[in-house]
Protein backbone atom coordinates (compact mmCIF):
# COMPACT_ATOMS: atom_id res chain seq x y z
CA UNK A 1 0.00 0.00 0.00
CA UNK A 2 1.10 3.49 -0.74
CA UNK A 3 0.77 4.93 2.81
CA UNK A 4 3.32 1.90 4.12
CA UNK A 5 5.67 2.86 1.95
CA UNK A 6 5.94 6.58 2.66
CA UNK A 7 5.62 5.93 6.30
CA UNK A 8 8.55 3.71 5.93
CA UNK A 9 10.62 5.63 3.52
CA UNK A 10 12.21 8.08 6.36
CA UNK A 11 13.61 5.75 8.86
CA UNK A 12 14.99 3.39 6.43
CA UNK A 13 16.82 5.87 4.13
CA UNK A 14 19.01 6.81 7.70
CA UNK A 15 20.64 3.49 7.86
CA UNK A 16 21.24 2.53 4.17
CA UNK A 17 22.59 -0.95 3.98
CA UNK A 18 25.71 -1.69 1.65
CA UNK A 19 24.72 -3.38 -1.29
CA UNK A 20 24.97 -7.18 -1.10
CA UNK A 21 27.44 -8.17 -3.42
CA UNK A 22 27.44 -12.10 -4.29
CA UNK A 23 30.74 -13.56 -3.83
CA UNK A 24 33.45 -13.62 -6.25
CA UNK A 25 31.36 -11.18 -8.33
CA UNK A 26 33.38 -7.97 -7.28
CA UNK A 27 37.00 -8.99 -8.49
CA UNK A 28 35.41 -8.59 -12.42
CA UNK A 29 36.64 -6.29 -14.79
CA UNK A 30 34.55 -3.53 -14.36
CA UNK A 31 32.91 -0.44 -16.74
CA UNK A 32 31.71 2.62 -17.19
CA UNK A 33 27.87 2.81 -16.48
CA UNK A 34 25.75 4.11 -18.92
CA UNK A 35 23.69 5.80 -16.96
CA UNK A 36 24.32 8.94 -14.59
CA UNK A 37 21.75 7.63 -12.08
CA UNK A 38 24.12 4.26 -11.69
CA UNK A 39 24.93 4.04 -7.93
CA UNK A 40 26.57 0.86 -8.33
CA UNK A 41 28.27 -1.13 -11.62
CA UNK A 42 28.26 -5.39 -10.37
CA UNK A 43 29.49 -6.88 -13.89
CA UNK A 44 27.77 -9.82 -15.00
CA UNK A 45 29.83 -12.08 -17.61
CA UNK A 46 26.11 -13.65 -18.79
CA UNK A 47 25.49 -11.26 -22.24
CA UNK A 48 26.85 -11.45 -25.66
CA UNK A 49 26.97 -9.13 -29.40
CA UNK A 50 23.52 -7.93 -30.39
CA UNK A 51 22.38 -9.71 -33.63
CA UNK A 52 23.20 -7.36 -36.65
CA UNK A 53 24.25 -4.66 -34.35
CA UNK A 54 20.77 -4.01 -33.53
CA UNK A 55 20.24 -0.69 -31.82
CA UNK A 56 18.08 -1.52 -28.92
CA UNK A 57 14.65 0.95 -29.05
CA UNK A 58 12.52 -0.95 -26.20
CA UNK A 59 12.74 -1.03 -22.69
CA UNK A 60 11.43 -4.57 -20.94
CA UNK A 61 10.70 -4.16 -17.32
CA UNK A 62 10.58 -7.33 -15.11
CA UNK A 63 10.87 -8.12 -11.15
CA UNK A 64 13.28 -10.57 -9.87
CA UNK A 65 10.84 -12.74 -8.09
CA UNK A 66 12.59 -14.18 -5.75
CA UNK A 67 13.02 -14.28 -2.30
CA UNK A 68 16.11 -11.75 -1.57
CA UNK A 69 18.29 -9.38 -3.05
CA UNK A 70 21.33 -11.38 -2.86
CA UNK A 71 20.10 -14.12 -4.43
CA UNK A 72 18.90 -12.35 -7.41
CA UNK A 73 22.10 -10.35 -7.71
CA UNK A 74 23.74 -13.81 -7.80
CA UNK A 75 21.84 -15.22 -10.46
CA UNK A 76 22.30 -12.36 -12.54
CA UNK A 77 25.73 -12.02 -12.27
CA UNK A 78 27.20 -15.24 -12.11
CA UNK A 79 28.98 -17.06 -14.77
CA UNK A 80 26.72 -20.44 -15.75
CA UNK A 81 23.30 -19.20 -14.96
CA UNK A 82 22.82 -17.71 -18.49
CA UNK A 83 20.60 -15.28 -17.10
CA UNK A 84 21.46 -11.29 -16.93
CA UNK A 85 19.85 -7.71 -17.37
CA UNK A 86 21.54 -4.31 -17.89
CA UNK A 87 20.35 -2.49 -14.79
CA UNK A 88 19.03 -4.32 -11.56
CA UNK A 89 16.80 -1.42 -9.11
CA UNK A 90 16.83 -2.13 -5.46
CA UNK A 91 13.99 -1.62 -3.06
CA UNK A 92 15.84 1.58 -1.67
CA UNK A 93 16.25 3.12 -5.41
CA UNK A 94 19.48 2.46 -5.60
CA UNK A 95 20.74 1.62 -9.47
CA UNK A 96 23.02 -1.22 -10.12
CA UNK A 97 24.35 -1.89 -13.67
CA UNK A 98 25.33 -5.39 -14.72
CA UNK A 99 25.59 -5.25 -18.72
CA UNK A 100 26.64 -2.41 -20.81
CA UNK A 101 23.58 -1.28 -22.90
CA UNK A 102 25.70 -1.55 -26.02
CA UNK A 103 25.79 -5.32 -25.06
CA UNK A 104 23.09 -8.18 -25.10
CA UNK A 105 22.06 -9.09 -21.66
CA UNK A 106 19.96 -12.56 -21.62
CA UNK A 107 16.47 -11.00 -19.69
CA UNK A 108 13.95 -11.99 -21.88
CA UNK A 109 14.13 -15.66 -23.31
CA UNK A 110 11.47 -16.94 -25.36
CA UNK A 111 9.93 -13.83 -26.36
CA UNK A 112 8.00 -11.25 -28.89
CA UNK A 113 7.11 -7.94 -29.96
CA UNK A 114 5.64 -6.17 -33.18
CA UNK A 115 7.30 -8.82 -35.16
CA UNK A 116 10.50 -9.52 -33.73
CA UNK A 117 11.40 -12.46 -31.93
CA UNK A 118 15.12 -11.20 -30.62
CA UNK A 119 14.02 -9.30 -28.28
CA UNK A 120 17.16 -9.38 -26.11
CA UNK A 121 19.07 -7.81 -29.56
CA UNK A 122 16.77 -4.66 -29.46
CA UNK A 123 15.88 -4.38 -25.70
CA UNK A 124 17.32 -2.68 -22.64
CA UNK A 125 16.55 -4.87 -19.58
CA UNK A 126 15.82 -3.90 -16.07
CA UNK A 127 15.17 -5.92 -13.39
CA UNK A 128 13.51 -4.56 -10.34
CA UNK A 129 13.81 -6.31 -6.98
CA UNK A 130 10.70 -8.04 -5.68
CA UNK A 131 9.82 -11.29 -4.74
CA UNK A 132 6.82 -11.68 -7.32
CA UNK A 133 3.86 -13.75 -6.89
CA UNK A 134 5.22 -16.54 -6.09
CA UNK A 135 6.98 -14.93 -2.83
CA UNK A 136 3.74 -12.72 -1.54
CA UNK A 137 4.50 -10.21 -4.08
CA UNK A 138 4.53 -6.94 -2.03
CA UNK A 139 3.65 -3.77 -3.16
CA UNK A 140 7.00 -1.26 -4.71
CA UNK A 141 8.06 1.10 -2.87
CA UNK A 142 7.92 4.69 -4.09
CA UNK A 143 11.68 5.31 -4.03
CA UNK A 144 12.05 2.28 -6.04
CA UNK A 145 9.40 3.24 -8.90
CA UNK A 146 10.92 7.13 -9.24
CA UNK A 147 13.75 5.23 -9.71
CA UNK A 148 13.02 3.29 -12.19
CA UNK A 149 11.37 6.33 -13.68
CA UNK A 150 14.66 8.24 -13.46
CA UNK A 151 16.51 5.42 -15.13
CA UNK A 152 13.84 4.58 -17.53
CA UNK A 153 13.85 8.68 -18.66
CA UNK A 154 17.66 8.61 -19.58
CA UNK A 155 17.33 5.62 -21.59
CA UNK A 156 14.31 6.96 -23.52
CA UNK A 157 16.09 10.10 -24.02
CA UNK A 158 19.26 8.82 -25.03
CA UNK A 159 17.82 5.87 -27.40
CA UNK A 160 14.54 7.27 -28.49
CA UNK A 161 12.32 4.72 -27.15
CA UNK A 162 8.73 5.53 -28.20
CA UNK A 163 6.06 5.41 -25.92
CA UNK A 164 5.04 2.15 -26.89
CA UNK A 165 8.09 0.60 -26.86
CA UNK A 166 8.31 0.31 -22.78
CA UNK A 167 7.24 -3.27 -22.07
CA UNK A 168 6.41 -5.82 -19.21
CA UNK A 169 8.26 -9.16 -19.68
CA UNK A 170 4.75 -10.93 -19.33
CA UNK A 171 3.99 -8.48 -22.38
CA UNK A 172 6.37 -10.13 -24.44
CA UNK A 173 6.01 -13.77 -23.09
CA UNK A 174 2.60 -13.92 -21.87
CA UNK A 175 2.54 -17.70 -21.69
CA UNK A 176 5.22 -17.61 -19.06
CA UNK A 177 5.79 -14.65 -17.67
CA UNK A 178 3.80 -12.68 -15.19
CA UNK A 179 6.46 -9.96 -14.29
CA UNK A 180 6.46 -7.07 -13.27
CA UNK A 181 2.90 -7.90 -12.96
CA UNK A 182 -0.45 -6.11 -12.01
CA UNK A 183 0.69 -3.73 -9.17
CA UNK A 184 3.22 -2.27 -11.04
CA UNK A 185 2.40 1.41 -11.17
CA UNK A 186 2.34 1.98 -14.90
CA UNK A 187 -0.01 4.78 -14.56
CA UNK A 188 2.81 6.31 -12.32
CA UNK A 189 5.27 5.66 -15.16
CA UNK A 190 3.33 7.44 -17.84
CA UNK A 191 2.40 10.75 -15.79
CA UNK A 192 5.98 11.07 -15.29
CA UNK A 193 6.46 10.33 -19.71
CA UNK A 194 7.25 6.93 -19.07
CA UNK A 195 5.60 4.12 -21.33
CA UNK A 196 2.25 4.34 -22.74
CA UNK A 197 -1.00 4.30 -21.09
CA UNK A 198 -4.47 5.38 -21.52
CA UNK A 199 -6.92 5.22 -18.40
CA UNK A 200 -8.84 2.02 -18.52
CA UNK A 201 -12.14 2.18 -19.46
CA UNK A 202 -14.55 1.31 -16.75
CA UNK A 203 -15.73 -2.15 -15.89
CA UNK A 204 -19.10 -2.96 -16.10
CA UNK A 205 -21.24 -5.46 -18.11
CA UNK A 206 -20.63 -4.71 -21.32
CA UNK A 207 -19.44 -7.59 -24.64
CA UNK A 208 -17.76 -10.33 -22.99
CA UNK A 209 -15.55 -13.04 -25.15
CA UNK A 210 -13.98 -15.70 -23.06
CA UNK A 211 -12.00 -18.89 -23.41
CA UNK A 212 -14.22 -21.02 -25.76
CA UNK A 213 -16.01 -18.72 -28.01
CA UNK A 214 -15.15 -18.62 -31.69
CA UNK A 215 -15.82 -16.28 -34.53
CA UNK A 216 -15.30 -13.35 -36.09
CA UNK A 217 -15.50 -10.97 -33.10
CA UNK A 218 -12.66 -13.04 -31.94
CA UNK A 219 -10.39 -12.67 -34.57
CA UNK A 220 -11.27 -9.04 -34.36
CA UNK A 221 -9.52 -8.69 -31.03
CA UNK A 222 -6.37 -11.09 -31.76
CA UNK A 223 -6.14 -8.38 -34.53
CA UNK A 224 -6.25 -5.50 -32.69
CA UNK A 225 -3.85 -6.90 -30.06
CA UNK A 226 -1.39 -8.41 -32.64
CA UNK A 227 -1.76 -4.57 -33.75
CA UNK A 228 -0.16 -3.38 -30.70
CA UNK A 229 2.23 -5.59 -30.34
CA UNK A 230 1.36 -9.18 -28.95
CA UNK A 231 2.34 -12.43 -30.57
CA UNK A 232 -0.53 -14.64 -31.12
CA UNK A 233 -2.05 -16.39 -33.91
CA UNK A 234 -5.42 -14.71 -35.74
CA UNK A 235 -7.10 -17.96 -35.72
CA UNK A 236 -10.68 -16.43 -34.55
CA UNK A 237 -10.68 -19.61 -31.70
CA UNK A 238 -10.77 -17.61 -28.21
CA UNK A 239 -8.08 -20.84 -27.39
CA UNK A 240 -5.39 -20.91 -23.96
CA UNK A 241 -2.47 -18.78 -25.67
CA UNK A 242 -4.99 -15.74 -26.36
CA UNK A 243 -6.58 -16.48 -22.58
CA UNK A 244 -3.28 -15.27 -22.03
CA UNK A 245 -2.15 -12.76 -24.07
CA UNK A 246 -5.83 -10.98 -22.56
CA UNK A 247 -4.51 -11.95 -19.18
CA UNK A 248 -0.94 -10.20 -20.19
CA UNK A 249 -3.07 -7.38 -21.77
CA UNK A 250 -4.85 -6.81 -18.44
CA UNK A 251 -1.97 -7.24 -16.02
CA UNK A 252 -0.06 -3.78 -17.94
CA UNK A 253 -3.62 -1.67 -19.05
CA UNK A 254 -5.98 -2.93 -16.65
CA UNK A 255 -5.06 -4.10 -13.46
CA UNK A 256 -7.93 -3.88 -11.84
CA UNK A 257 -9.47 -6.97 -12.59
CA UNK A 258 -7.00 -9.57 -14.40
CA UNK A 259 -9.27 -12.52 -15.42
CA UNK A 260 -8.04 -13.52 -19.26
CA UNK A 261 -11.79 -12.50 -19.95
CA UNK A 262 -12.24 -9.66 -22.53
CA UNK A 263 -14.85 -7.83 -21.37
CA UNK A 264 -15.88 -4.53 -22.64
CA UNK A 265 -13.30 -2.60 -20.32
CA UNK A 266 -10.93 -4.80 -21.91
CA UNK A 267 -11.77 -4.25 -25.41
CA UNK A 268 -12.40 -0.59 -25.06
CA UNK A 269 -9.07 -0.07 -23.52
CA UNK A 270 -7.17 -1.98 -25.88
CA UNK A 271 -8.73 -0.16 -29.10
CA UNK A 272 -8.09 3.73 -27.24
CA UNK A 273 -4.27 2.26 -26.83
CA UNK A 274 -4.52 1.80 -30.61
CA UNK A 275 -5.73 4.47 -31.13
CA UNK A 276 -3.16 6.29 -29.47
CA UNK A 277 0.16 4.58 -31.51
CA UNK A 278 1.84 7.07 -33.65
CA UNK A 279 0.58 6.71 -37.63
CA UNK A 280 3.70 5.01 -38.98
CA UNK A 281 3.28 2.52 -36.03
CA UNK A 282 -0.68 1.89 -36.93
CA UNK A 283 -0.17 1.39 -40.66
CA UNK A 284 2.89 -1.07 -40.66
CA UNK A 285 0.12 -2.64 -38.71
CA UNK A 286 -2.68 -2.20 -41.04
CA UNK A 287 -0.23 -3.75 -43.95
CA UNK A 288 1.02 -6.54 -41.70
ZN1 LIG B 1 11.22 -11.21 -16.22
Amino acid sequence: MLSGSFASAGSESKRRRAVPLPKGIVAMQTFTPDSSVVSDVIPSPNFGERNKARQPDMIVLHYTGMPDVEGALTRLCKAGTEVSAHYVVLEDGRILQCVPESKRAWHAGVAHWAGEDDINSCSIGIEIINRGHDWGYPDYPLRQIAAVIALCRGIIIRRNVQPHRVLGHSDVAPARKKDPGEKFPWRALASSGVGHWVEPAPIDAGAVLRHGAEGEPVQVLQRALADYGYGIAINGKFDHATFEVVTAFQRHFRPEKVDGIADGSTLATLHALLGGLPVEVRTAAALG
